[in-house]
This record gives structure tokens, C-alpha cells and sequence, in this order.
């Protein structure tokens, strides 16, 4: 699970930052979270890949759906002819329509718009699911967790075939897939060999938002949590009134989660010169990695464990 930054500026683009969008590519699938002006050409500059078939629209202020427009003709001249699923807060059907057929646009493959609630999943993948969570902003708005499945156990080879006897083969797969085999004139079950569901990966991305109880529970364990972190406390109270939130705040989401990582995004052009007061704040206040991501930068999401053991049995 690849993570690229496309966008960390907050309300409007600066010369090194440009407005909202994040990119997550899971082994091909590629689902683009928000999608602020310009956010194709960030896509080519950091070779993600065109081929997305889901957009993830946390609510429609300008910042995070200003480019939807160009996207969207882009992929007609380029005759795509997949259809294209854009998921958003209810009550924004209209808002993303006239996105979609901005400049008298007509798209030649299909659109279509998924109004989605709190709580609901959006997108039901077999090794993954992507849900909504409830935010705060000032108008319809939900953010997105990516929670993968468990993963199977790990096999456990040696004793497969120094204890057990059992030689390389399909009787690995079969005993891997929870199947037990029969192997010297006895019943060998999967839990001899096979460990206990080790589990996946979850990922939240809030978009603009008040810290939250919801984000927190969403956010429960998160390998990575990118939230919403325009100020530092100095401007606590405009964080307030724009409904937004400061490192701090983001900071104490993520500790009261036990995430693992958080990515700041959404800074203020007022840090342009100098966004150390955001991360520092939230490093005082949160023990995991915190940073503020520059646009184009990578993150490949690691899983709760090593990752290692992964090989299949076969
Ligand atoms: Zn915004
Ligand atoms: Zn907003």
C-alpha cells in the first residue's frame, strides 16, 4: 500500500504546495482521495499512474474538488471508456454533477456519483473495504479508512517438514488455506503449522475536519492516519471558526487512537516559510512518527507486524 502526497497545501495552492488530493495505490488499485486544482498534473509529476477508477471526495469546498474538471476531461480525450465511480457526503450530487460537466463537458464514459454516509463502505474489495467516517467541517464532509482483511497465518515450514515429515508441496497450500491433510496415517490439521490471522493494514485520511471522537475510533491501531492539521495552537481559535484543526489537536487524535504514524497535511499558507511550529507541536504531543509530507512524497504503509512470512506455502 503506496501512499503519495499530490496536494498538502490548506485552502489555496502555494509554489510548493498545491491544494488537497492523496493518492493510495494498493497493489494496482489506485484510489485518489480528494481531488484540488491541478491534482492531474501533480499525478504525472510523481508518476502515479492515470488509471484510477475511484474518487474519494471528503466534501466539496473548493480546495478538494476544483480538479475534478480537468481530470475528467483529460480522461475523455484520452477516450477512456471505464467508468468512472466519484464518492461523496450526501447532499452533494448536484455540486459534483456540475463538477463533471464544468465548461459545457459531456463525458463520453460513464460517471457515476455514490452519495455515502458515515459509517457506510464505500467500496467492498476482496482483500479490503473502504469505509467513511463521520468528520467535522462546515458542510457535509466525511473522511475514508482503508482497512484491509486479515491476513492468513503464517506457515510455519520447518516443522512442516523437519517434525512433520510432510514434504514441499500442495499439501502446504492446502494446509495454508486452513485445510487439514492426511500424512503418515494421521490427520494433520492447519493449526499445527499455520499461525493465528495476522492483521492488515488500516489507513485514515480525514480531509478537513475538527479533531473527533469518530477519527479516533477510526483511526484505532492505524498504521498511517493523515489528518487535518493547517494551524499550530498560535491560531487555535481560527482553527475553531474555520473548523479545522491544529497539530495539536491532530496529535492528541492520533495518540488517543494508537496510531502508528501521522502524516499532517492541510498546512496553512501562513506556514509557508516555516512549518516547524506544526511539526513540532504535534511531536510534543504524540510518541509515533509525526511529519508533515512534502507534495510528491511517497509512503509505502508497512503491516502491523514485520511484514515477513508473507511468502505463500507453495
Ligand atoms: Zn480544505
Ligand atoms: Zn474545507
Amino acid at each position: 500500500m503506496r501512499v503519495t502526497f499530490l496536494g498538502t497545501s490548506g485552502a489555496v495552492p502555494t509554489t510548493r504546495r498545491n491544494t488537497s488530493a492523496l493518492l493510495v495505490n494498493r497493489d494496482g488499485d489506485r484510489l485518489l482521495f480528494d481531488c484540488g486544482e491541478g491534482t492531474q498534473r501533480q499525478m504525472m509529476r510523481f508518476s502515479t499512474g492515470f488509471a484510477v477508477d475511484h474518487v474519494f471526495v471528503t466534501h466539496c469546498h473548493g480546495d478538494h474538488v476544483l480538479g475534478i474538471p480537468g481530470l475528467v476531461q483529460t480522461f475523455d480525450f484520452n477516450d477512456r471508456e471505464r467508468p468512472l465511480a466519484i464518492h461523496a457526503p450526501h447532499g452533494t450530487r448536484g455540486g459534483i454533477e456540475d463538477l463533471v460537466h464544468a465548461a459545457g463537458n459531456d463525458p463520453s464514459f460513464p460517471v457515476r456519483i455514490n452519495q455515502v454516509g458515515p459509517d457506510e463502505v464505500v467500496l467492498d474489495r476482496d482483500e479490503y473495504e473502504v469505509r467513511a467516517v463521520r468528520t467535522d467541517h462546515r458542510t457535509n464532509a466525511v473522511g475514508y479508512a482503508v482497512v484491509e482483511d486479515d491476513r492468513k497465518g503464517r506457515f510455519d515450514r520447518e516443522k512442516a517438514e523437519e517434525e512433520l515429515g510432510i514434504s514441499p508441496g500442495p499439501k502446504y497450500s492446502k494446509l495454508h488455506r486452513g485445510e487439514p491433510v492426511e500424512h503418515d496415517g494421521r490427520t494433520v490439521e492447519p493449526e499445527e503449522v499455520v499461525g493465528p490471522p495476522r492483521p492488515g493494514r488500516r489507513f485514515v485520511y480525514t480531509g478537513d475536519t475538527r479533531p473527533t471522537d469518530a477519527v479516533a475510533a477510526a483511526a484505532e491501531d492505524a498504521d498511517l492516519l493523515v489528518h487535518d492539521a493547517t494551524f499550530a495552537s498560535d491560531w487555535a481559535d481560527r482553527a475553531k471558526e474555520t473548523a479545522h484543526s491544529t497539530a495539536r489537536e491532530a496529535a492528541a487524535i492520533a495518540d488517543r487512537a494508537g496510531a502508528k504514524r501521522l502524516a499532517l497535511t492541510h498546512i496553512s499558507t501562513r506556514y509557508a516559510g516555516d512549518h516547524s511550529p506544526i511539526e513540532r507541536e504535534a511531536r510534543e504531543h504524540f510518541d509515533g512518527d509525526a511529519w508533515i509530507p512534502d507534495d510528491g512524497d511517497r509512503f509505502d504503509v508497512p503491516f502491523p507486524d514485520d511484514g515477513t512470512g508473507d511468502e505463500s506455502a507453495d
